[in-house]
């Protein structure tokens, strides 16, 4: 088989395979370009079983582009609370904004217009033409330059811009006329279901007689990718204060940057890792920041550690250990650690530890209960208001688990 044929037989084979294997998704089920355009950038960097139920309930909730241009940003991060990469969702809502108010509320089919959209880079706009509107567009991301790469047995690096661009021209060379669609979708499919990252399943595949990776035994070994540098480890140290009606204090962040307006604990970062494992240096450390901003009278004998919780971002690694004020949850954790080792239940230490705390006055750590004197940006909550806010993932987990009395079961062991 000379390239062109071997090109040609993976475009046809690849196509036929698709129309019999394709799985059903939601996405799937309509060409509706906001549809498409919506799974597109929750697909980024996230799993298709993950995608399915925020993309129905997203759906439900901003059923129009005008309908998300509308919303309140709150109620579009909180439809994207626990997807993460947040600036996806607050990218898609600005780029609504601009199609309701210059093209009408409807995603016009117009590459230069969908290029230009916040937050749609090149596979985004090559899989929206090509799917949405059956432009002959290239859609290449990781998957599909990891199938380019086996197929035609490809020795270049993945990570290098010049190396996208040398495999955008070569899938764009390998679309059938008229079936940009399908085809697009059936590379990523490929590439999901088949030709998988670690072990791809070779004999299930229909380009299998033709893939060169493969005939030169090498499937395994492609694509040729340079390691990204790891996530930056960075230890955080993170204050659980309650008032004495059991309600947290919490902040929201900046404007601006990782995370932007979401709700978190107060917390600091320690300068290195020794500080945050010391019980002593921490707890003085947190004191500290809290003083300084604004929240005086929190002692650092006051903190004990509660729990630890840990978030990998793609450039850092976030290390949070969380102090909550002694007489509060730091006694329920040991509690119920100290319960369980002796032979009792976990939920006994914790009726217990509650129970002892309360009769020594001690539930919680009262700063200003009225909430008057707060700094900005900070504010009390409670159950209910937990579920109303939008959290990143870390936050959210140790909080629900907090509201939920099971903080104990992410507590360090001592
Ligand atoms: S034969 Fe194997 S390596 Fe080649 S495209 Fe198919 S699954 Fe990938």
């Amino acid at each position: 088989m000379n390239e062109r044929e071997i090109k040609s037989f993976f475009s046809g084979e690849l196509l036929q395979w698709y129309k019999k294997a394709k799985r059903d998704l939601p996405w799937r089920r309509s060409r509706d370009p906001y549809h498409i355009w919506v799974s597109e950038i929750m697909l980024q960097q996230t799993r298709v079983d993950t995608v399915i139920p925020y993309f129905n309930r997203f759906m439900a909730k901003f059923p129009t582009i005008t309908a998300l241009a509308e919303a309140p940003e709150e109620e579009v991060i909180k439809a994207w609370e626990g997807l993460g990469y947040y600036s996806r969702a607050r990218n898609l809502q600005a780029a609504a904004c601009e199609i309701a108010e210059n093209h009408g509320g409807r995603l016009p089919d117009d590459k230069s217009v969908v290029a230009g959209l916040k937050g749609v880079g090149p596979y985004t706009s090559g899989a929206i033409l090509s799917i949405a509107f059956g432009r002959p567009e290239p859609a290449v991301d990781g998957n599909v330059m990891r199938v380019l790469s086996r197929y035609f047995c490809i020795d270049e690096d993945i990570a290098k811009p010049a190396t996208r661009v040398g495999m955008e021209g070569l899938a764009r060379e390998l679309i059938p006329e008229g079936e940009a669609s399908d085809f697009n979708q059936a590379l990523m499919e490929l590439g999901a279901l088949i030709c998988t990252p670690k072990s791809p399943s070779c004999l299930l595949c229909p380009v299998m007689a033709h893939c060169q990776g493969r005939l030169a035994g090498r499937e395994t070994e492609l694509p040729v990718k340079s390691k990204a540098k790891p996530p930056r480890p960075e230890h955080r140290l993170a204050a659980l204060l309650q008032d004495a009606e059991g309600r947290v204090l919490v902040r929201q962040r900046p404007e601006s940057g990782l995370l932007a307006r979401m709700w978190e604990l107060p917390h600091v970062t320690a300068p290195e890792r020794g500080v945050w494992e010391s019980a002593a240096e921490g707890s003085a450390l947190l004191a500290a920041s809290l003083d300084a901003e604004g929240l005086a009278g929190v002692s650092a004998e006051s903190l004990r550690h509660v729990a630890d919780a840990e978030h990998v971002f793609t450039h850092l690694h976030w290390h949070l250990r969380v102090l909550g004020a002694d007489g509060g949850q730091g006694r329920v954790a040991e509690a119920a650690v100290a319960a369980e080792a002796a032979g009792a239940t976990a939920v006994a230490g914790v009726e217990a530890a509650f129970a002892a705390a309360a009769a020594e006055g001690q539930v919680g750590y009262s700063i200003d209960a009225a909430g008057a004197s707060l700094p900005p940006g900070y504010r009390w909550i409670d159950a209910a208001d937990f579920e109303r806010l939008a959290w990143p993932n870390v936050f959210s987990k140790l909080l629900r688990a907090h509201f939920s009395g099971t903080l104990y079961e992410i507590a360090p062991k001592r």
